[in-house]
């Protein structure tokens, strides 16, 4: 059994090494992650340079790319052996609702996908995550279940853990993706020079939010399990929209 172990907050994570340990109980545990944080660079593929790796350890390799450069890169010609599956995170963070869109945790999942294997991102919701143990202990449980029992070939999960001693968790649930209101506003300031600087603010408060989506579970203890799909075709939107297009002029 061997798992590739990626992440989006960089090869010395708290989440990923805790992740790592614990994975290593009952597989063979390579990690293939970014040298630095590179939390939302969602599906990003590094074209336009070459991508460097070092080795911190026999089974760590670090790489100057993005979450999905290195899972990419791990699978079609890094590593010597191909993996069982991919598993990436502990991410610091929740990665609810629209999270997902930006996230370099769930996107690393994806590519795990998109190349053949059953793939789990798992993040921990917290602001200043403390019990990656719990998520680690979860996510080798939900491992071990894949291994017996397969999915689907097209199911990405993504797993988010409330940030509590496992022995409190309120259990498991299968949930749909929820929203949040818009994001905060950009946050402007000056450099030292007097010139504008601008950041990126948080993201919105959920709008979206009730029984059945991500995030009322893990607001109510329970470990949020989402089966994701890449197909973002709206195919209820095919026909109206095969008929709109009826007013475009063609040439
Ligand atoms: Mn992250």
């Amino acid at each position: 059994m061997r798992i590739l172990v990626s992440n989006d907050d960089g090869c010395h994570a708290a989440g990923l090494n805790a992740l790592a340990e614990a994975l290593k109980a009952f597989a063979s545990v390579t990690i293939v992650a970014p040298d630095r944080n590179r939390s939302g660079t969602s599906h990003s593929l590094t074209l336009e340079s070459p991508l460097r790796v070092h080795w911190d350890g026999p089974e760590i390799i670090c790489v100057d790319g993005t979450p999905t450069d290195c899972v990419h890169l791990a699978i079609t010609g890094l590593l010597e052996h191909e993996p069982d599956m991919v598993v990436s995170g502990i991410n610091s963070g929740a990665n609810l609702g629209d999270d997902v869109l930006y996230s370099g945790t769930v996107a690393a999942a994806i590519e795990g996908r998109f190349l053949g294997y059953p793939a789990i991102a798992v993040s921990l919701v917290s602001e200043t995550p403390h019990h990656y143990a719990t998520a680690a202990r979860v996510t080798c449980d939900l491992v071990q279940r894949l291994l017996s029992h397969p999915l689907p070939a097209n199911t990405i999960l993504n797993v988010n853990v409330p940030d509590m001693p496992w022995a409190e968790l309120k259990g498991v649930q299968a949930t749909r993706l929820g929203y949040r209101h818009r994001s905060e506003p950009v946050s402007k300031s000056n450099d030292p020079r007097g010139r504008p600087i601008y950041w990126v603010g948080p993201p919105g408060a959920e709008q979206d939010a009730g029984i059945g989506t991500d995030f009322h579970a893990v607001r109510h203890g329970y470990v949020s399990v989402t089966p994701l799909q890449i197909d973002l075709t709206q195919y209820t939107a095919l026909d109206p929209l095969s008929h709109w297009l009826q007013g475009i002029p063609l040439p």
